[in-house]
């Protein structure tokens, strides 16, 4: 019997070292068992980092939806190891990398297990995850909201910009409002 796939959503973040070739790399990682296959790919945002040090980089961002015969545990097992690979620390010259990977959703699960919590308890707040996965996903919903109308209610919204070239109306229309001095303008 052939196994049953399971859609999930899966959100990826860099913001140290080669950013854009980790998270490429990361997601070749993540969909390259014939277990995991790729359904979409959202374009990469760009999210202003908050604290930290003044210098440090913009994080990119980007969801993938994939259909998986692994269960969740297997799926979170599997994101940890992609994880991990990237995580090495290299000389000073070129400084550490960091990845990010987290499961959003997996089917209908829920679970309020610590260890793999579903819907991911954070999503709902993070535009930087709702606003690339509504791009991939216009019908998404979490809690019975549109995900594309929780991201432009979260408060992060106002710190995305496309990224390379990618550009799209409503970071457009926002980013005008923040000219004209509407509430939620960012620092320079
Ligand atoms: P973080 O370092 O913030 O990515 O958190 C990693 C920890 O969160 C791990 O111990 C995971 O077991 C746990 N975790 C709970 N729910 C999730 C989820 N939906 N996706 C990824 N990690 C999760």
């Amino acid at each position: 019997m052939s196994p049953s796939f399971t859609r999930a959503v899966i959100a990826l973040g860099s913001n140290l070292g080669e950013r854009n070739d980790t998270l490429t790399a990361a997601v070749a990682d993540l969909v390259d068992p014939p277990e995991v296959r790729l359904l979409a790919i959202s374009p990469i945002v760009q999210t202003k980092a908050v604290g930290g040090p003044a210098d440090q980089p913009d994080f990119l961002n980007m969801v993938i939806a994939v259909e998986t015969s692994l269960t969740a545990p297997e799926l979170l097992r599997h994101c940890q190891a992609v994880e991990g690979r990237h995580l090495r620390v290299r000389g000073v010259r070129w400084g550490p990398r960091t990845l990010d990977v987290d499961i959003i959703t997996y089917g209908d699960a829920v679970s309020s297990d610590p260890a793999l919590t579903l819907p991911h308890p954070r999503a709902a707040e993070r535009a930087f995850v709702l606003y690339p996965w509504s791009l991939i996903d216009p019908s998404a919903e979490l809690n019975g909201v549109k995900v594309g109308d929780l991201a432009a209610r979260a408060a992060d919204f106002a710190d995305l910009a496309p990224f390379d070239g990618f550009e799209d109306s409503r970071l457009e229309d926002r980013r005008l409002e923040d000219r004209s001095g509407a509430a939620g303008a960012v620092e320079p």
